[in-house]
């Protein structure tokens, strides 16, 4: 691939990680990376955890990677179309390229329903999302967290570190059930409660009024200072479907190299649904590893030297002071194996048609790095 140049448009773990790679890969052209967000680079999985909690400061992702590589940074200017070669920022800039790299993420879904979208109504993605739940949770008592996943959890046990009353709605029996199984949602529910965070099982959303009272399908009327939406995300598509890429499966599809279908434009992160050869299947992944590892990948492809997006993705959660590892192919199981520990520690093991396809682990780090080899071979889970 001609590498004279390269745009990274987004400035999440894939897109700073594609003009890191694509320098350390001997790539020589101007590199500039143009994003949404007003804030520098930095890590966004504190922003449900010790950054909104108060704890600590944002952190910088990769905080001297422009300055030592050479790379240009323009924050706050969205990129609103992607041409051929070129692409236009909604401040008027006009970058062309030889290589772009769209790694523009994803963002919260509000659920299609009255109120959803009412101002006061919060999602959390951004550090300026974190910033301001911070501050309107400091003049409230409680909260409610729509949504039991991951983000969902971390938030919820933040907020209720922070002395709200916290409730979550959860649309299954137990958190996360239909990901992980019943199981290991049994144990999230523990840990929630074990945090004074309260739990409204099995009761889906229908309405949200004036950005404080909530309705369920179960309990007619929640009052809250505070609602927070933790109902999943969508990948941020729109410039590659305006510009005729291919999609599929509401994200970008390219090749283990991290190609799309148009002549120099790559994607990584959240955004792609990239071809995984271990796992023999396009994959849709949503983590802070795997943005980074394709971002990788994506930089050295711009370089135009050799990789492969090939791991088996990886996740960790903390919610609150416990860790939660995770690997997996993540398209579905036919079979969850939970093998809990003595000592408080847990693996639960997944299977599809008798080979391993994930694990979940909580202080049972030794099954976690197994596990990553055992999903790659294609092997059954072990029995203990
Ligand atoms: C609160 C929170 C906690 C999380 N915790 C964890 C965790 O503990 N572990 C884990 O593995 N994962 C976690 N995740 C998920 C992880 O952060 C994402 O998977 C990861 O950030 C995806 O990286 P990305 O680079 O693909 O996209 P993003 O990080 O979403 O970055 C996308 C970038 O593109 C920019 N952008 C979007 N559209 C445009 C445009 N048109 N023009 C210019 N720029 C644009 C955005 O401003 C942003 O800078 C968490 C996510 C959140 C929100």
């Amino acid at each position: 691939m001609d590498a004279q140049n390269l745009v990274v448009i987004g400035s999440g773990p894939a897109g700073v990680s594609a003009a890191r790679a694509y320098r350390e890969a001997g790539g020589a052209g101007p590199v500039h990376l143009l994003t949404a967000d007003p804030d520098p680079p930095y890590e966004r999985p504190p922003l449900s955890k010790e950054f909104l909690r108060g704890e600590d400061d944002l952190s910088p992702l990769d905080e001297d990677f422009a300055r030592e590589h050479d790379i240009t940074v323009a924050l706050g200017d969205p990129v609103t179309a992607l041409g051929e070669r070129e692409v236009r920022t909604a401040a008027g800039a006009v970058h062309p390229f030889t290589t772009c790299v769209l790694a523009t993420g994803a963002e919260p879904v509000r659920p299609d329903l009255p109120g959803a979208d009412h101002p006061d109504v919060r999602t959390l993605r951004s550090a300026a999302d974190s910033r301001q739940l911070r501050e309107v949770a400091a003049g409230v008592r409680s909260a409610i967290v729509v949504g039991a996943g991951f983000i969902g959890c971390e938030a919820a046990v933040s907020l209720s570190r922070l002395g709200l009353q916290v409730t979550i709605v959860c649309p299954d029996d137990v958190p996360q059930e239909k990901r992980l199984g019943p199981e290991a949602g049994a144990f999230l529910l523990g840990w929630l409660k074990s945090e004074g965070v309260s739990v409204l099982r099995g009761t889906k959303l229908t309405s949200i009024e004036g950005g404080y009272r909530v309705r369920t399908d179960l309990v007619p009327v929640l009052d809250a200072g505070l609602v927070v939406l933790a109902t999943g995300v969508r990948p941020r598509v729109e410039l590659a479907e305006a510009a005729g890429l291919a999609v599929e499966n509401g994200r970008i599809r390219t090749d283990e190299h991290l190609r799309t279908s148009a002549p120099g434009v790559l994607a990584a992160g959240d955004v792609a649904f990239a071809h995984n050869p271990a796992a023999g299947r396009a994959l849709a992944v949503e983590h802070w590893g795997e943005g980074l590892a394709m971002g990788e990948v994506a930089g050295r492809t711009a370089a135009g030297a050799d990789a492969a997006w090939d791991a088996v993705p990886g996740f960790w959660s903390v919610i609150g002071d416990r860790v939660l590892k995770y690997a997996a192919w993540g398209d579905g199981f036919d079979h969850a194996r939970p093998l809990p520990r003595d000592d408080g520690g847990f693996t639960v093991w997944y299977e599809r048609g008798g080979r391993a396809v994930g694990v979940l682990t909580h202080e049972a780090d030794e099954d976690y790095e197994r596990g990553q080899e055992l999903i790659r071979r294609g092997d059954p889970a072990p029995e203990s």
